[in-house]
């Protein structure tokens, strides 16, 4: 079974020096010891968000993801990948379009140690994601080729509507988007043995056993 990390919540890639070198030499020294604890578990990459910059050059806070990106992967040797995830921003905000996503990865020294996590919750929350038209978001990742590196997806349904801008994941089903878009949306071949993580509430039970099996008896998984 193929398995990912995820890195703690309060790194921030796009903070640069902002709030001083040690912040940021501390985020560069926190990705690298996680990338070595992914390799020793086997895991396919660490997530990372796409990271948050309040300043008023917008640019600058690309620039620092992609200068903590290559400082974190300049001396690494494994085969764990960084795994850059959407965002749940309101429309417009940094970090929720497949094209950011992928120019990151572009831009940065070292692609190849690179690939993408897909939140659904996030994609749908930013307005990324509309469920009525899946293959406008399928279609634009293929002119960028996004999907080609994608390794996992987070598998969340959306306690707010669409373009909510609102990071609040639910139950498979229970949520705003619905077990259909799910299948509608996993049903393209882009998504074929990508690893799919459940970052929701546990079940009445306890555990998520009855999520993960109704996401395995739907007929495209
Ligand atoms: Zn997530």
């Amino acid at each position: 079974m193929p398995s990912i990390a995820h890195t703690p919540y309060p790194i921030n890639i796009a903070i640069g020096e902002s709030r001083g070198r040690d912040l940021y030499e501390l985020t560069v020294k926190s990705l690298q010891n996680d990338l070595i604890i992914a390799e020793a578990c086997g895991t396919v990459g660490i997530v990372v968000h796409f990271g948050h910059f309040k300043g008023s050059d917008a640019l600058q806070g690309y620039k620092n993801i992609i200068q903590c990106l290559n400082e974190t992967l300049s001396g690494w040797q494994g085969s764990a990948k960084i795994l850059l995830e959407n965002q749940a921003g309101t429309p417009g905000s940094m970090g929720i379009t497949l094209d950011e996503l992928v120019n990151i990865r572009r831009l940065s020294d070292y692609p190849e140690k690179i690939g993408f996590c897909l939140d659904t919750c996030h994609a749908y929350a930013s307005g990324v994601w509309d469920p009525r038209t899946t293959d406008v978001l399928v279609e634009r990742g293929r002119e960028l080729g996004y999907w080609t590196d994608l390794a996992a997806v987070h598998l969340n349904d959306s306690k707010y509507p669409l373009g909510s801008g609102k990071d609040r994941h639910e139950r498979i089903g229970q949520g705003y988007i619905g077990e259909e878009a799910f299948q509608v949306l996993l049903s393209y071949p882009e998504f074929q043995g990508k690893a799919l993580v459940l970052e929701t509430d546990a079940g009445e039970d306890g555990t998520h056993r009855g999520d993960i099996a109704k996401v395995k008896g739907w007929p495209i998984v």
